[in-house]
C-alpha cells in the first residue's frame, strides 16, 4: 500500500514554520497547537512531525519512538488540561478523521482533542 503525502498541506507548512500557530506543546516527534476554528472550549490538534496522512498510515509506517511520543503527547495534554476522568476531570473526546468518508480536510495525520463542555452525540447525520 502506497500512501501519497502532499508536502503543501497546511500542517506541513505549519511544521516548516511557514504559517504561525498557537503551540500548546512541542516534543521531538510532535507538535500540538490550538485549532483555528475551535468546536469546544478546548480544541487542540496533535500532529506528528513525520509525513503521515492518516492514523492507519502512521500505525503501519511510523517508528516505535514516533508512536510512543504521539500517544504520550496526547496523554500529557489531557493531563495538562485536567480533563482525565481517572483524576477527577470531566472528560474529553479524541477524533481523527481520515479520507473522504471521514471528511478529512487536512491530509496530514492529526488527532483532535476536544474538551471543556458536554460534546453531544458521537456523530451528526451525514
Ligand atoms: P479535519 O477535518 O480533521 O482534517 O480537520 C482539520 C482541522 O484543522 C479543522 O478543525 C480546522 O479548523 C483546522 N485548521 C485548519 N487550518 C488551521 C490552522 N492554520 N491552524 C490551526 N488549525 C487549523
Amino acid at each position: 500500500m502506497a500512501y501519497s503525502y502532499d508536502d503543501d498541506n497546511i500542517f506541513a507548512r505549519i511544521l516548516r514554520g511557514e504559517i504561525p500557530n498557537d503551540t500548546v506543546l512541542e516534543t521531538e516527534h510532535c507538535l500540538a497547537f490550538r485549532d483555528i476554528a475551535p468546536q469546544a472550549p478546548e480544541h487542540i490538534l496533535v500532529v506528528p512531525k513525520g509525513r503521515y496522512v492518516t492514523y492507519d498510515h502512521f500505525a503501519l509506517e511510523a517508528s516505535e519512538a514516533e508512536i510512543a511520543d504521539f500517544t504520550r503527547t496526547i496523554g500529557r495534554i489531557c493531563a495538562d488540561l485536567g480533563v482525565q476522568p481517572g483524576d477527577g476531570g470531566a472528560g474529553y473526546r479524541l477524533i481523527s478523521n481520515a479520507g473522504e468518508n471521514g471528511l478529512q480536510e487536512v491530509p496530514h495525520l492529526h488527532v483532535h482533542i476536544l474538551a471543556g463542555r458536554r460534546l453531544g452525540p458521537l456523530l451528526a447525520k451525514g
